[in-house]
């Protein structure tokens, strides 16, 4: 017998109706290049969405269609993130930290037909946006508008706003996409459907108790994994939402979290490294008593910073761990109700550990011999499912391996599951280097590095690093008395790859271990090179 209930649809424009029945007066505010804040409310916000869908339309743009984004954290963002899949259309951010060759093949396999563009990242922009398919291209912020692009502030005064209309749009569309890095081969499109973001919206909002009262500041980038919901999240509940635009330095985070009295934050471990050595160095600058929890994800935390923070400078820090493809949050630890009844070494202990999966989230983890046992012990691959996980990637079937036969996604981490049901990551089976919790493809370097005259064979690893959590460091073997030096090696990298992908270290080496079927033996070199050399002699 089926139940009587409506078939109501879980989507977007479900989310900004109610902030705009219900949290009118409420406020967005975000720093602008020069560092003083732009101020507006959510009635202004929903306003300048709606004109913003209506003009979409007036463009030309249909159902489906992609809207690229080139932006950093701030409100014209936030029009962009919530208004196209609110007019019908899929917003595909684009990662500001990508070397322009990538970004063209990004934007023209996503088949994105119009680019939003910060006029302060036009130098960047100009880069890709002539090899890719654009038909319109959209300049936001103060200033003029780079010849051929549309002002985005003269698009929304010529739309109108009573052109507009709230759509039940089905929840199984699509809404967003964002790529990420694969192993092998090219970017992977992930693409969000309205029902997984509303849906881990609500989840994220329940898990940390997010509300009206709140004040989220995320630090984590729109177009990184959805900021890890956080705009969404807080635009459901009405949440006071803060942006940091381009300024992410330490001491002007700080100013921002203080002056807008920040309630809840979020970040990779290489922005609360900073944030904490900037805290420990002026103790009792900022007055950051209004906040109540900052999240931190995207790679492991240490310990001891989550430590720190909470003894030294009285600062909660929530663990998460997540993926592009889980849109993104899988676990969280720290959240909470979940350190009751707990000692303060219990306590950071657990918070160490990557946590309990949110709700919807399934997990299981996979060794050789089948599915382990959760006793804290057995490591095996995680494997997860839920509504807001993947099912595959957007046009590609090249990584369909990374689907199980019965539906679960294969994660490439490998952990422990205690009894109790934490996770934690041990190890990572995917061949990448998440450098300030952003991917550096091992492959393509050691692809390029392999075109050099005077290399024979070349492998990256990922070396641990206290500052950005991982980098990259190259195993070079040279042919036959050939000589290079590892600056060389770097220049000759340097035009084809951003320059924080290029190797710190390079180790030159007679010989590379391999496995039995001729592949590099990589565990093997990270045990051997992943002190640093004053460690090793
Ligand atoms: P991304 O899709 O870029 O968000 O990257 C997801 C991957 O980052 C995961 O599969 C992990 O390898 C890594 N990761 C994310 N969060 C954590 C964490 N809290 N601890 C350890 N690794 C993490």
């Amino acid at each position: 017998m089926d139940g009587l209930m409506m078939d109501y649809q879980l989507n977007v424009p479900a989310i900004l109706k109610r902030a705009d029945e219900l949290y009118g007066d409420n406020e967005i505010a975000s720093r602008l290049p020069d560092k003083s804040w732009h101020t507006y409310t959510y009635a202004d916000f929903v306003s300048r969405t709606k004109r913003l869908v209506v003009a979409l339309r007036k463009l030309g743009l249909e159902d489906g269609d992609r809207v690229g984004t080139f932006m950093w954290n701030h409100s014209q963002h936030l029009e962009v993130y919530i208004g196209a899949p609110v007019g019908g259309f899929v917003t595909h951010t684009l990662n500001l930290r990508l070397h322009p060759d990538d970004n063209v093949y990004i934007a023209t396999h996503g088949g994105d037909r119009v680019l939003l563009v910060d006029k302060t990242l036009w130098p960047l922009a100009a880069q890709f946006i002539p090899r890719c398919n654009f038909e319109h291209v959209i300049a936001v912020g103060a200033g003029d508008a780079p010849e051929g692009t549309i002002d985005y502030e003269e698009l929304l005064a010529d739309a109108n706003e009573s052109d507009f209309a709230y759509r039940d749009l089905p929840e199984r569309t699509a809404a967003a996409m964002c790529y990420t890095s694969g192993t092998t081969g090219r970017p992977k499109g992930v693409l969000y459907s309205h029902r997984a973001i509303a849906i881990h919206a609500l989840t994220v909002n329940a898990c940390l108790g997010i509300h009206a009262g709140d004040v989220s500041l995320p630090v984590v980038p729109m177009f990184h994994a959805n900021a890890w919901c956080f705009p969404f999240a807080s635009t459901m509940v009405g949440s006071k939402q803060v942006f940091p635009g381009p300024h992410m330095d330490p001491e002007t985070l700080l100013d921002g979290l203080e002056s807008q009295r920040v309630t809840i934050t979020a970040g990779v471990p290489t922005i609360w490294m900073g944030i904490l050595q900037a805290l420990d160095a002026n103790p009792g600058r900022w007055d950051l008593s209004s906040i109540r929890m900052m999240t931190v994800g995207g790679a492991a935390p240490p310990r001891a910073m989550i430590e720190a923070f909470g003894e030294r400078h009285g600062l909660h820090v929530v663990h998460g761990w997540g993926m592009t493809e889980m849109s993104p949050v899988g676990t969280l630890s720290g959240a909470p109700g979940q350190e009751i009844g707990l000692s303060k070494e219990e306590a950071y202990a657990r918070r160490a550990l990557q946590g309990l999966p949110i709700p919807f989230v399934e997990i299981r983890a996979r060794g050789p011999e089948g599915l382990v046992p959760w006793d804290g012990q057995s490591m095996g691959e995680l494997e997860v499912r839920g509504p807001s996980i993947a099912s595959a990637y957007y046009a590609s079937d090249e990584a369909a391996d990374r689907w199980t036969d019965d539906g679960w996604f294969k994660t490439g981490d490998i952990v422990t599951i205690h009894p109790d049901g934490f996770v934690e990551v041990q190890d990572r089976a995917k061949d990448l280097v998440k450098s300030g919790g952003e991917w550096i493809s091992t492959v393509a370097l050691e692809n390029a590095l392999m075109g050099h005259p005077a290399v024979a064979e070349a492998a990256v690893i990922a070396v641990p690093d206290e500052r950005w959590s991982e980098r990259p460091l190259a195993v070079v073997v040279l042919k036959e008395g050939a000589q290079v030096s590892p600056e060389e090696l770097r220049e000759f990298l340097a035009p084809n790859f951003a320059k924080w992908w290029l190797p710190d270290r390079f180790e030159f080496v007679d010989e590379i271990p391999k496995t039995a079927v001729g592949k590099f033996r990589k565990t093997a070199l990270r045990e051997q090179f992943a002190q640093q050399p004053a460690e090793r002699a």
